[in-house]
Parts: structure tokens; C-alpha cells; sequence
């Protein structure tokens, strides 16, 4: 009885009309039980840029992880293309299904490099089909076949660095497509007891429930989480009021900076990438209709814009209130230029590595009363209206206001 290792990576299977390529992993998870294999892993869920401009919907990937009886390989990848076949929105424009199949003990690094770039920046499906041949593994596309890209970058990230896991409970397939059954309070109590362990559960200015999905896909509800206990608990303290079908953990590279490239320069800054630069602030923020923030940042090579937008309320505030002068690291999706629009970062985050000073130019105060002195014209010295004295040698000085602002993330 020879054990090998083999992982399989499943893309882009679900579509606005349903579905979900996590819940096509649990499943498969669930079958391939019957051949004994042994997972090495949680299942990975990971989240590749979420920036190229085809897609609309989250982009996560899926990989599965598992040593079995070589026996079983040709039952196994059956098994899987069956299934991702019966629960892919094949025949749905923009769905692109893809499935990687590759056997090997440990990662190479050149793989591990391609699930990089295709985390932050745009990979080609040529480049993908490549690696596939070089490390003999199989793929099955669908339509323009991108999702094999996204399948084989799955299979490249180990998640060495940064992870969460995440809880994802599933529907009964009768319930698909109707309102979501789940007690409010009871997530609202979840979160409180067990943040910030777990996060993203609510939306506590707007007192809205933020881990319930609104489409006709079978999730319930998701949880994440820092470890696989603490998300298992936050599960056992959400009161459903529908069955639960099943439920998986997956371990992910969601809530981390894993889509963020750091550039060097930004003359190297292109569109449709997520990145993480260091600038100083060239343009004064301007508030925009609509209540976003723009402003411009720059260094020796080159000067974008950068947009803090609504939703990330935190952010606008911070960014309404920088200055020329200002030094700070962005972190963001980068849109192309459109027509008079420049090339502009929007922003998830900003660093302040360090703050300009604020000063204005004023006059001082009077020596004797303490009164803001008067100017009285050019070349003449200040005037106090306080005690009606004369200062011929005093001149206008520079205040320094406070900042609000401190140095650090938001
Ligand atoms: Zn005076």
C-alpha cells in the first residue's frame, strides 16, 4: 500500500445566480472520506486579488490537502470533477471553473511565487498551465478555463504567514434562495463575548448583522476567527432558526495583507494591483460629494491619487485631516486612470509613519495685556487695542497647531 500526497484546487464555481466553491469543498471533503485519505489541513480558503476586473463577486479559491492509497487516484479526481460538474454554475456567463490536481510532498518555491502574484497582481492563464506541466499535474477548465489560474494558486498558498480561519455553516437545499433564518442577538452577544478573537461579525454603528450572506448561495452565516476553537465556539453561541445542513473551517488568508505587494517606487505602481506604498502628501485632501476623501501622495519617481471612500468610515476621517508634508504607507486596490480620473489608490488602510508640522503665521500677543496684536499696515509694526500700545520691532511669528493625528495604522 503506497501513500502519496496529492492537493486539489477548485476555482470560480459559483455565480450571482447561486452557489459557492466553499460548499463544493465540504462536500467534497465529505466524499472523499469514503476513500480514506487523511487531511494534512484545514481546507484553504483563499482570497486572490480582489482587484482584476472581471471580477465582481469574492474571489476565493479553494485547496484540499490529503495523503491516500494511490489505489484510489482515479476514483478520487472522479470524484472531484464529478462533483465540481454538478455544483458549478457551468452554463452561467463569467463562471469559469477550474481544477487543479497536483501530487506532490511539499510546495516549490517557484509555485509558492505564482500564488503570490496572482494574490496581489494579474497572472496569465499561460503562465499557470506551465507549472502545471512542469510539476505533472492535471487541470480541467471550463469556459475561458480562469479558474484554473485561481486553482493552482490555491494549491501554491501554504499559508505559512499570516491566517484566520473561518467557520462557514450551510443552508439545507430546500431553504436556498429564502430569507436567512438567524437570531440577531444572539450573534450580536457572540461578537461582544468573544471579540476581538473573532471579527467582522457586526456592524456596530449601523447595528447590522454582517456575517449572513444576502444571495441565493447555501451559506448561513460565516465566522472568523484567530484559531479553530474560538471560531467553533462563536458557531456554538449563533442561535440558528433554520437547520443547519453542515458546517467546515477553513483556514484562510482573508483579513490579512496577503493581497498587498509593496512597491519600491510608485512610477512601478499598475493598475489592478494591491499594494502597499510609501509616500508624502503632495495635495491637500479634498472632500468629495458623496463624502469620500482625496488627496495625492508622492515620492522622487512619481505622484498618485489616493481615495478613502465611504464605507471605511475611520479611514476618511484620518485622511480629511492629513496635510502637505505628511509622511505615511497606503494600502489598496489600484483603479486605472479614466478619462480625467488619474490612477488613484483606493485606500484600506493608511499608515502615518510621521506627521509634518501645522503652523500658520500670526501675529503675537501683546507683551503687556496678553491681547492678539493688530497689524497696521505694511512695514508699521503692530498695534494692541487692549492698552493702545505701539511695536514697531515686532513682526508676525509661526504657531504650531496640535495634530489630531497620531503616528501608527488605521
Ligand atoms: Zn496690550
Amino acid at each position: 500500500m503506497t501513500k502519496k500526497i496529492m492537493h486539489i484546487g477548485i476555482d470560480d464555481t459559483d455565480s450571482r445566480k447561486g452557489g459557492c466553491t466553499t460548499y463544493l469543498a465540504a462536500l467534497l471533503m465529505e466524499k472523499l472520506c469514503d476513500f480514506h485519505v487523511r487531511f494534512l489541513d484545514y481546507p484553504g480558503l483563499i482570497r486572490l486579488n480582489p482587484n482584476v476586473p472581471w471580477k465582481t463577486r469574492g474571489n476565493g479559491a479553494l485547496v484540499l490537502r490529503f495523503s491516500y492509497n494511490r489505489v484510489f487516484e482515479d476514483q478520487i479526481k472522479d470524484t472531484a470533477v464529478a462533483t465540481l460538474e454538478r455544483l458549478s454554475a457551468i452554463n452561467e456567463k463569467g463562471t469559469d471553473p477550474g481544477i487543479v490536481f497536483l501530487q506532490m510532498d511539499t510546495i516549490p518555491n517557484e509555485l509558492s511565487a505564482f500564488s503570490k502574484k496572482a494574490e496581489s497582481g494579474i497572472v496569465k492563464i499561460q503562465e499557470a498551465l506551465a507549472l502545471i506541466k512542469k510539476f505533472g499535474g492535471e487541470a480541467h477548465g471550463y469556459n475561458t478555463c480562469r479558474g484554473v489560474i485561481g486553482a493552482l494558486a490555491a494549491i501554491g498558498e501554504t499559508l505559512t504567514a499570516d491566517y484566520t480561519y473561518e467557520l462557514i455553516s450551510y443552508r439545507r437545499p430546500s431553504n436556498w434562495g429564502t430569507k436567512r433564518q438567524v437570531n440577531a442577538e444572539s450573534i450580536f452577544h457572540m461578537d461582544k463575548s468573544l471579540a476581538p478573537l473573532t471579527f467582522n461579525n457586526v456592524d456596530l454603528e449601523k447595528h447590522r448583522v454582517i456575517i449572513t450572506p444576502r444571495g441565493p448561495d447555501p451559506i448561513l452565516f460565516g465566522i472568523r476567527g484567530e484559531t479553530p476553537q474560538i471560531v467553533k465556539k462563536a458557531f456554538s453561541l449563533v442561535k440558528s432558526l433554520e437547520p443547519v445542513d453542515r458546517w467546515a473551517i477553513f483556514r484562510s488568508n482573508q483579513g490579512t495583507d496577503a493581497h498587498l505587494q509593496p512597491v519600491q517606487s510608485m512610477c512601478n505602481i499598475q493598475p489592478y494591483s494591491s499594494i502597499i506604498a510609501k509616500g508624502v502628501v503632495s495635495k491637500t485632501p479634498k472632500i468629495i460629494p458623496l463624502r469620500h476623501v482625496i488627496f495625492s501622495i508622492k515620492d522622487n519617481s512619481a505622484e498618485v491619487d489616493c481615495a478613502a471612500y465611504e464605507p471605511t468610515g475611520d479611514l476618511r476621517k484620518i485622511a480629511r485631516e492629513l496635510i502637505i508634508g505628511d509622511y505615511i504607507e497606503v494600502y489598496g486596490a489600484v483603479h486605472k486612470a479614466v478619462g480625467t480620473k488619474p490612477l488613484t489608490i483606493n485606500l484600506e488602510k493608511i499608515r502615518i509613519l510621521s506627521l509634518a508640522e501645522k503652523t500658520r503665521l500670526e501675529n503675537p500677543l501683546c507683551p503687556k495685556c496678553s491681547k492678539r496684536l493688530k497689524s497696521m499696515g505694511k512695514n508699521q509694526g503692530l498695534r494692541c487695542e487692549g492698552c493702545n500700545g505701539r511695536f514697531d520691532d515686532l513682526r508676525k511669528i509661526f504657531f504650531l497647531f496640535p495634530r489630531c493625528l497620531r503616528q501608527g495604522l488605521t
